[in-house]
């Protein structure tokens, strides 16, 4: 096993990989497929439509994987808001260990879960939110840059910057690297700059096993990192999504809006119509999340073959930052 962080050994897994929610995508196949292949594979609390939902989901989960998984539970503004307690309490019942928390005022769902003592890693795009979460005694903060698919918060530091802080100011408490990561060599940078593992979402979207249809797949090795564009800002809830043609039109209904309702941008914008695209393969459907690293992503391997691939890469690119060194690292320390 030649991983051996913060993130391994709380979390019990081989290499310091975790999938990160993903709203429409975190089903079991995918969260069972990334366990499997020895990193953290997560279910989305919120992508089954009730709390009894999730459960089975955890409960077929557990079928398919022998190793530990964790659940997501993200609390932002919502269409339909979620009865995020009751989520948590069937992760609770269902004894899942690991949580994925992200989004607003987790304080009370947190507790909950901490009573019931719940690994939890919580995401943050900003110090400020993970000081805080700190107190409320998360176990790892996923520091999610502003390359990140989705959620990118309204400060937009991009992870050079926002993980050399989170070394700096969060008091040795760990963290994982979020948003822009695809490969091993993004692994040995984010280890370098003091984190414990990273966190992958759009790349884990672009595996066999993710289900959801291939077009969206294909359409994602055909992109570029110029193919996203933000939205919501004007409702403090920016969103990185992948930039097709509904999102195109919500921009322009952003822009143009002058009454400023949510309700005007709701029918594009909205996740019931994003997740058609998982479905129907059309990918201008709806709008869909991806992060800057669309360009870095080239084809469709399965989870095994990426974990695989990532572990011998970021491997190599430690070997090679040693060999720059005349006399060998070691000898200098
Ligand atoms: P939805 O259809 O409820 O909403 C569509 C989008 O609009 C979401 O990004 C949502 O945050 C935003 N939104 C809704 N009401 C808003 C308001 N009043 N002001 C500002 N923004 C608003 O979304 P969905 O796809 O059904 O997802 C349900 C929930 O899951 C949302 O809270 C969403 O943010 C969250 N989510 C989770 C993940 C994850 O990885 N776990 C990923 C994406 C979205």
């Amino acid at each position: 096993m030649p991983f051996n962080t913060a993130l391994t050994r709380k979390l019990g897994i081989s290499i310091p990989v975790v999938q990160g929610g993903m709203q429409w995508v975190g089903y079991s196949e995918l969260a069972a497929a990334v366990s499997n292949a020895g990193g953290l594979g997560i279910l989305t609390a919120l992508t089954q439509p009730t709390p009894e939902d999730l459960r089975k989901e955890i409960r077929k989960c557990r079928s398919m994987t022998k190793k530990p998984f964790g659940v997501n539970l993200t609390l932002l503004p919502a269409l339909v808001p979620p009865d995020y307690g009751a989520y948590a309490q069937v992760i609770i019942e269902e004894g899942v260990k690991i949580v994925e928390t992200a989004g607003n005022n987790p304080g009370p769902v947190i507790a909950q879960l901490k009573q019931a003592g719940t690994t939890i890693l919580h995401k943050c795009t900003t110090i400020r939110h993970a000081k805080s979460a700190v107190k409320l005694g998360v176990d790892f903060l996923s520091i999610d840059g502003f390359e990140c698919a989705g959620h990118v918060g309204e400060h937009d530091i991009t992870n050079f910057i926002l993980l050399s802080r989170a070394r700096q100011e969060l008091g040795g408490i760990p963290f994982i690297a979020s948003g822009g990561f695809a490969d091993g060599q993004g692994l040995a940078a984010a280890l370098s700059l003091g984190a414990e593992g990273i966190n992958m979402g759009t790349r884990f979207m672009c595996t066999i096993e993710a289900p959801i249809h291939l077009k969206v797949k294909e359409a994602i090795v055909n992109a570029q990192e110029t193919d996203t564009a933000l939205v919501m800002r004007r409702w403090k809830n920016t969103t990185r999504l992948f930039a097709n043609q509904v999102t195109r039109e919500a921009i322009k209904v952003e822009k143009e809006s002058t009454s400023g309702e949510f309700s005007e941008i709701a029918p594009f914008v909205s996740g019931k119509r994003g997740r058609q695209v998982f479905l129907n393969g059309d990918v201008d459907f709806g709008v869909w999340t991806a992060g800057q690293v669309i360009g870095l992503i080239h084809d469709i391997p399965t989870c095994a073959e990426l974990l695989t691939r990532i572990e011998k890469e970021a491997l190599e690119s430690m070997k090679k930052t040693e060999s720059l060194w005349v006399e060998g690292i070691s000898s200098k320390l």
